[in-house]
C-alpha cells in the first residue's frame, strides 16, 4: 500500500512568496512545478516534504520571448508551450524537436522545463538539447539572480547546482545565427519512455560549408547529460565529411559513460547507440544547417 506522508500546502502567487516561504521552511519544503516527477517520487516515499511549495499560481513564470540575442523560456514553461512554440520552431526548432518526444501527452501537458532541469535526471530531455545550445539556468534566491551555464548546472546525477530555497526561474538559450541546424534523436523502448540514451546536435555552418560551431549533449549516457567534448573539437572548424562525422561519433561514445541497467540495456549496447545516434544528429543537423529538412 502507498502511504503519503500529511504536508502542509502553500500556493504563493509571486516569487517573492515563495523565496520566503522556502527560506522559512528551509530544507523541509520542496516547491511543485508540474509534478510529474516529484509527486510519483512522494507516492514511492523516495521524498517525503513537510512542506510543497506550489509554483502554478505564479503569474509571469510561463513565457517564450525572444529578446536581443536570446530566447528567454519561463521556467513554468510547460513542454506542450514548447513543442507548439512559434518562435522556437522558426529559431531553435530542436527544442520543439525534443519536446514533443518527451513523456506522453499529460506528462508534456504538466511538466515544466525549470522542474525537468531541478530534477535533474541524467535521463531527462532538456539538459542534452541546452548543453547543444549553450544554454543559461537563471537561479533566483532571496539576495537577487544569477546566470549558470547549463554545463555548470548539473553536479551529479538528481543533483542540480541549486542552494536551498533557490528558485529555477527562467531558462535562456543564445539565438541560433542563420546556417544554423539542431537534432535531438532519442531511441527508446516505446513511444512515451525515457531515453536508453539520445543525442542532442546543434551547429552553425560557415559559408564555406566549414562547421563554426557545434554543441552535442547526451542524454542517459552518464551520470548527469554530458557534452561531447572530444566530438565537439573533431567538428569544430571542418567540412562535414563522412569520415569527420564517423570519427566525432566514435569519440561521443568514446566519452560517454552509461551504465548497464536491467531495463534499457547493457554498458556496450548503450555505448553503441551513442555512436549511431550521434552520427545520425550531425548528418540531420548538417542538413537542416544548409536548409534541408
Ligand atoms: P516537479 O515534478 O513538480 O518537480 C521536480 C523537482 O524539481 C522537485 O524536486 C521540485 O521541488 C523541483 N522544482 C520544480 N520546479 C522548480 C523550479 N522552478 N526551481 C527549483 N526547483 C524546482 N522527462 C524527460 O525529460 N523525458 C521523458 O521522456 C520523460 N518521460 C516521462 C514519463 C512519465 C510517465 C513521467 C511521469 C515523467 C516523465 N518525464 C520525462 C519527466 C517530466 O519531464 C517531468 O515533467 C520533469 O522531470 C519534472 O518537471 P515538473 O514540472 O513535473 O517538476
Amino acid at each position: 500500500m502507498l502511504v503519503l506522508d500529511s504536508f502542509e500546502y502553500f500556493a504563493p502567487t509571486t516569487v517573492r512568496q515563495a523565496l520566503a516561504l522556502a527560506e522559512k521552511y528551509r530544507g523541509r519544503s520542496r516547491f511543485l512545478a508540474g509534478g510529474q516527477s516529484l509527486l510519483p517520487m512522494m507516492k514511492l516515499g523516495l521524498a517525503s516534504p513537510n512542506v510543497l511549495i506550489d509554483l502554478n499560481r505564479i503569474k509571469g513564470l510561463e513565457y517564450i520571448k525572444e529578446a536581443g540575442k536570446w530566447i528567454r523560456i519561463g521556467a513554468m514553461t510547460r513542454h506542450n508551450a514548447i513543442a507548439s512554440s512559434k518562435v522556437l520552431a522558426e529559431k531553435a526548432p530542436i527544442m520543439v524537436e525534443a519536446a514533443n518526444q518527451i513523456g506522453d501527452p499529460q506528462v508534456r501537458n504538466m511538466g515544466t522545463i525549470g522542474g525537468s532541469l531541478a530534477h535533474a535526471d541524467p535521463a531527462g530531455d532538456w539538459g542534452s538539447v541546452l548543453i547543444a545550445l549553450r544554454g543559461l539556468v537563471q537561479v533566483t534566491g532571496r539576495r537577487g539572480s544569477k546566470l549558470v551555464m547549463i554545463d555548470k548546472f548539473f553536479v551529479n546525477s538528481f543533483t542540480p547546482r541549486l542552494r536551498s530555497g533557490e528558485l529555477i526561474t527562467e531558462v535562456r538559450i543564445p539565438t541560433p545565427p542563420r546556417r544554423s541546424g539542431g537534432a535531438y534523436v532519442k531511441l527508446e523502448r516505446r513511444a512515451g519512455d525515457f531515453a536508453i540514451a539520445a543525442a542532442a546536435v546543434q551547429l552553425t555552418l560557415d559559408n564555406n560549408d566549414r562547421i563554426r560551431s557545434v554543441g552535442i549533449g547526451l542524454t542517459s549516457l552518464g551520470p548527469t547529460n554530458l557534452r561531447a567534448v572530444k566530438a565537439e573539437k573533431i567538428l569544430t572548424g571542418q567540412l562535414p565529411t563522412a569520415e569527420v562525422v564517423e570519427e566525432a561519433a566514435k569519440a561521443a561514445a568514446a566519452e560517454s559513460k552509461p551504465v548497464t541497467d536491467p531495463l534499457r540495456g547493457s554498458q556496450d549496447y548503450k555505448r553503441a547507440m551513442a555512436a549511431v545516434l550521434t552520427k545520425r544528429a550531425i548528418m540531420m543537423a548538417v542538413s537542416r544547417a544548409r536548409g534541408g529538412g
